[in-house]
């Protein structure tokens, strides 16, 4: 008859930790993406590139007791998370389609990364241009739980992709909260919304964390 309950928690953990997220589990292994950022977009006012990254100052906090840490955006001067001692940090998320994936539905995937990889992306784009006119090959270097993996990444030659849309992280993964927000969430009873959702379009999600 039924599953037991055993299965389905493991089925709809499994759904909450994973779905969406690329991952290399060990060393050597390898997968070909092609991302959704074109890179440069122009050039800031001061003159400094301007790219179309998802690159923000973010906390990671356990907002609602859940045991479960959630991103939050950095607010600068005046974030009370950063005034609580809680540190930010500098984190990247790359949307991307991965094409080793076989499962269609499930090849739009994001990663999350930091300082040393957003150097490596910066400097593919000023090596190679758009980011998103090619694909790319990343394999990790380092074992299963190492806390020095790095990636190695190569692009490869320039091929033509019919890409989706980006999507808009801040609302949506990455937690955007006002002055009195941000307290509840240090405190751990900030209670999140089904659709803390900037766009419209309702996200049924039930994991609002996970936007892909
Ligand atoms: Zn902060």
């Amino acid at each position: 008859m039924g599953k037991s309950l055993g299965d389905l928690i493991k089925k709809y953990d499994n759904v909450g930790a994973k779905a969406g997220w690329f991952s290399l589990k060990d060393d050597g292994d390898s997968a070909t993406v092609r991302m959704l950022h074109k890179g440069q977009i122009g050039t800031e006012e001061d003159g400094s590139p301007k790219y179309d990254l998802d690159v923000f100052e973010v906390h990671k906090l356990d907002v609602d007791g859940s045991g479960k840490e959630r991103t939050i955006l950095c607010k600068g001067e005046n974030c009370e998370i950063c005034k609580a001692g809680n540190k930010s940090s500098l984190r990247m998320f790359l949307q991307m389609i991965n094409l080793d994936e076989k499962d269609k539905e499930k090849q739009l995937q994001l990663w999350e990364r930091g300082i040393t990889d957003i150097k490596q992306i910066l400097g593919i784009i000023e090596e190679y241009g758009d980011l998103n006119a090619r694909d790319i090959k990343i394999k990790r270097s380092g074992a299963k739980g190492s806390m020095k993996t790095t990636y190695q990444y190569f692009p490869k030659d320039k091929t033509e992709r019919e890409l989706p849309e980006k999507q808009n992280l801040v609302g949506n993964l990455i937690l955007d909260l006002s002055r009195e927000d941000q307290i509840k969430a240090i405190e751990g009873r900030l209670e999140i919304k089904k659709n803390n959702n900037s766009s419209a379009g309702g996200d049924t999600d039930q994991d609002n964390s996970r936007v892909f």
